[in-house]
């Protein structure tokens, strides 16, 4: 079969592999139909992510079609379409049993980063059936890829940690995948003001379609002056950091209300300072946390009835024989104006 495979920082190449096989009884072989590219992807490619060793299959997300199922596995058989979660879990150990699934034991985040991913033409699931979940008949596959990481990511990472509630003040910095995802989810709970702050006039564009009530281009306006001024210089009640670099996390430090959450989302690979001599007095809250997808089935749900629009944030699509095209493009968002690419597979 054909793979995406990382060779160590900056090397990649579309690889003959041989089939994956069963490795236990509770593992599943997925024919991939359609997967995409992270952001995470291209930290891997920069060698940001130590743990995913060279001559790995990337990819953590995708849908698919059951090909072979181990022996202990009986809530899937073959044929079944599936949605790939990101996050892999036994459903056991004690992290999957406090719904922490992003840290199980024998699990949590391995697709694409510890064991091969999805950016191939068959992809090995342990926990197959605690790591998939089936898809409805008729339903939107393309749209169905968001929800393998991005939507969650941005609803439990962001939404939910950040405590959105109705009427409340949210800032979300950086409109990436990962901040509208953020954006699009933060809805939910009817905020009184979502503002969007990103130096991508583009991507701003994006943001004010799928809902923003206002937003702040941070290479135009200073940030912090602009925010102050849309929520009468009392700042915001969340403030949602969904980058990954110093700057967008001290931002988020300089806008947040008293009793306010800055609720980090972003890979971060170097320091942040952290301004206690400001905020020692303010009743804030910082989270961090790694998706566990334990809303998939919710966010399922609300795409099937219509509530929700993932594909909205698919910008382009490729065959899987271009898929190095296809890391070319995103990596180039700024001039490609690429959001989510999809890819499909023969
Ligand atoms: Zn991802
Ligand atoms: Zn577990």
């Amino acid at each position: 079969m054909k793979a995406l495979v990382y060779h160590g920082p900056g090397k990649k190449s579309l690889d003959e592999r041989p089939m994956p096989q069963l490795a236990s009884a509770t593992d599943a072989i997925v024919k991939v139909t359609r997967t995409t590219i992270c952001g995470t992807d291209l930290h891997i490619l920069k060698g940001d992510v130590p743990t995913c060793e060279p001559s790995r299959i990337l990819g953590h997300e995708g849908v698919g079609i059951v090909h072979q199922v181990g022996t202990a596995v009986s809530s899937l058989k073959e044929g079944d379409h599936v949605l790939i979660s990101c996050i892999s879990s036994c459903g056991k150990c004690e992290y999957c049993r406090r719904g922490m699934y992003s840290h199980c034991t024998t699990g949590g985040w391995i697709l694409g980063n510890r064991i091969d991913g999805t950016q191939a033409e068959y992809v090995r699931i342990p926990h197959a059936e605690t790591s998939l979940y089936p898809i409805p008949a008729g339903a939107d596959e393309e749209a169905l890829v968001m929800l393998s990481d991005i939507l969650p990511t941005g609803f439990e990472c962001g939404v939910l940690n950040g405590k959105v509630q109705p009427g409340s003040t949210v800032a979300i910095v950086g409109a990436g995948p990962i901040g509208l995802a953020s954006l699009l989810t933060a809805q939910f709970y009817s905020p009184a003001q979502i503002i969007m702050i990103d130096r991508d006039a583009h991507r701003l564009e994006a943001a004010s379609r799928f809902g923003a009530t206002a937003c702040i281009d941070s290479r135009m306006s200073e940030p912090v002056a602009a925010l102050m001024k849309l929520t009468g210089g009392v700042g915001v009640d969340c403030a949602i950091e969904a980058v990954g670099v110093p700057e967008t996390f001290e931002l988020c430090e300089a806008l947040i209300a008293p009793g306010g959450v800055i609720a980090n989302v972003g890979v971060h690979g170097v320091k942040a300072d952290l301004h206690l001599e400001s905020l020692w007095d303010r009743n804030i809250s910082i989270t961090t946390r790694l998706v566990d997808t334990v809303s998939t089935p919710m966010l399922l749900k609300t795409v099937r009835s219509g509530r929700l629009d993932p594909a909205s944030l698919i910008t382009h699509r490729f065959q899987f024989e271009d898929v190095l095209n296809a890391y070319e493009t995103f990596g180039r968002a700024a001039d490609s104006h690429a959001l989510k690419v999809i890819i499909e597979m023969p």
